[in-house]
């Protein structure tokens, strides 16, 4: 779960913060893994400051086959007309092939929000962590299609079973 503590992230649409959504959708999402026998470290379980490379650090030591970073956006004018999906992966074959397939595994479960695709990018976490990496957004908090259905536990419930699902296919070998 990105952020947390004083560092709130992205506020959205009546104050939604993106550390509480975040938290919430990481914390489902673990347990689903953990309900198909994946063990599953997190760099949070409550609303914390955690600065980015003791989470780097965590998952390297661990020996994680594979770190998920899960964030919602924001438009810095709260734009709400942009909405959309993105995942961000920094280098390499694996990295791409689990970005993709958890990207791919959201848009199911979001429909009328665009895809914004899998991307590069060089976020510090996934950047300086040693196993495939991958930065989520999972919607943006500011837009009017993402921004309502972020604030509701049944959605959030949608967005945690496709990463899990997304990290599950990546794990098995799905491409
Ligand atoms: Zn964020």
């Amino acid at each position: 779960p990105g952020h947390g503590g004083p560092d709130p992230g992205a506020i959205g649409i009546k104050g939604l913060r993106e550390t509480d959504v975040v938290l919430d959708i990481s914390l489902k999402v673990a347990q689903l893994l953990r309900s198909k026998g994946v063990r599953v470290s997190l760099t949070r379980k409550i609303d914390v400051d955690l600065d980015l490379p003791p989470r780097v650090t965590l998952a390297n030591k661990v020996g994680a086959n594979a770190f998920v970073s899960i964030h919602a956006n924001a438009t810095r004018t709260s734009r709400r007309d942009v909405n959309g999906i993105e995942t961000f992966y920094f280098s390499g074959p694996r990295g791409l092939r689990l970005a993709r397939n958890i990207q791919r595994e959201l848009l199911r479960v979001t429909p009328k929000t665009s895809d914004r695709g899998v991307r590069r990018s060089r976020f510090f976490v996934i950047r300086r962590t040693t196993m495939p990496a991958v930065l989520v957004e999972t919607g943006f908090i500011t837009g009017k299609i993402d921004g309502p259905r972020l604030s509701t536990s049944s959605y959030r419930d949608k967005i945690s079973f496709a990463i899990a699902k997304g990290i599950l296919n990546y794990l098995r070998g799905k491409s």
